[in-house]
């Protein structure tokens, strides 16, 4: 074929030219996880990253390290419920679909390791109040004082004298001034919900991702959100990645959504687009009420690629990999 021949047919698309095709290495080990708060929690996933270890192992120790936190609405100096209580909720998913949850557990500081422990040893994915109570103390973990921390009673007493149930969009950026661990009681008693999602790949390239957190503030007593619930709060699949959210749990709930984001990312959607999508069903379900509310989503896919979307402004997250220790600002639709 002469030059000429070959510049004709390759211009009418006749004549692939095949060029070598260069992929980006994956990127491991990784962590991510949501809002700011989530720098100190991958800090604590990084030291067993870093040195070769699982990435499930890595998920447990950054949940851990926020349930111990007490100025965080996560663990057991999170918010109370409406009748002043505070339950919390948390689950583990690893590599080969293993997985563990805990829903409205009472009294005990690190639901993350019942979870884990309801993984590794029972034949059930769930428990949930007083059920999961009874196998977290039979397995060892001992029951804390049913007191609230001092930042939740003030809020709690405050928010008694108005008695609504409104969460509040980002509330979490409240007390970004002050840093992710400032105080967080503030004058009008709202503080509704903070929950940390995590997702890491270890060297190894597996996946997996951990949840935990005390819910929205002033629910029903027995409410139960995404955060604990695998396909909603979290989703992973060691062949494609993981997704985890935030915001308003029964939004997500609805449309399964980080079971949704990671399908998309099977049909070929980049983490970014994934989140986008899944954030697209949740405001064409009830546009109006989308106005009112926040769901953020955070995805990884099996290349260290990650990427998030949120309902609106204000979402944020934390990535820690070899090359990167920052927050990002989520884009947002409304
Ligand atoms: N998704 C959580 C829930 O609905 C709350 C949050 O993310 O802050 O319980």
């Amino acid at each position: 074929m002469n030059r000429k021949k070959f510049l004709q047919l390759s211009s009418m698309g006749l004549i692939a030219i095949k060029l070598p095709v260069f992929s980006k290495p994956v990127q491991k080990p990784i962590v991510i996880s949501t809002w700011d708060s989530g720098m100190p929690v991958n800090a604590e996933a990084w030291k067993i990253l870093s040195s070769n270890g699982k990435s499930v192992d890595a998920v447990e120790a950054g949940a851990i390290y926020i349930e111990d936190t007490i100025n965080c609405c996560v663990g057991l100096g999170g918010f109370p419920d409406r009748d002043g209580i505070v339950t919390l909720d948390a689950c583990i998913m690893d590599e080969k679909a293993n997985c563990g949850a805990v829903g409205g557990l009472e009294q005990i500081k690190h639901p993350i390791s019942v979870a884990r422990k309801i993984m590794e040893t029972t034949p059930h994915v769930m428990l949930v109040g007083k059920g999961a109570q009874q196998f977290a103390l039979e397995n060892g973990f001992p029951k804390e004082p049913a007191t609230l921390s001092e930042d939740a009673e003030k809020a709690y007493k405050v928010w008694l004298e108005k008695n609504q149930y409104k969460p509040e969009i980002n509330i979490e950026n409240k007390r970004t001034s002050g840093g992710p661990f400032a105080p967080m009681f503030f004058e009008d008693g709202t503080l509704n919900h903070d929950t940390m999602g995590l997702v890491a790949m270890d060297s190894n390239g597996d996946i997996s991702g951990a949840v935990t957190t005390s819910g929205m503030a002033y629910k029903i007593h027995g409410r139960v959100g995404d955060s604990p619930i695998i396909g909603a709060g979290l989703f992973v699949d060691n062949e494609v990645g993981a997704a985890t959210s935030s915001g308003v749990g029964e939004e997500v709930i609805r449309i399964c959504g980080t079971h949704t984001v990671v399908e998309y990312m099977r049909n070929g959607l980049s983490p970014e687009q994934a989140c986008k999508k899944a954030c697209e069903r949740i405001i064409k379900r009830d546009p109006e009420k989308a106005k009112t509310l926040q769901v953020g989503f955070l995805a990884m896919n099996k290349k260290g690629e990650y990427g998030a979307y949120a309902i609106q402004k204000g979402f944020v997250y934390s990535v820690k990999s070899n090359n990167e220790n920052k927050i990002h600002t989520s884009k947002f639709l409304i």
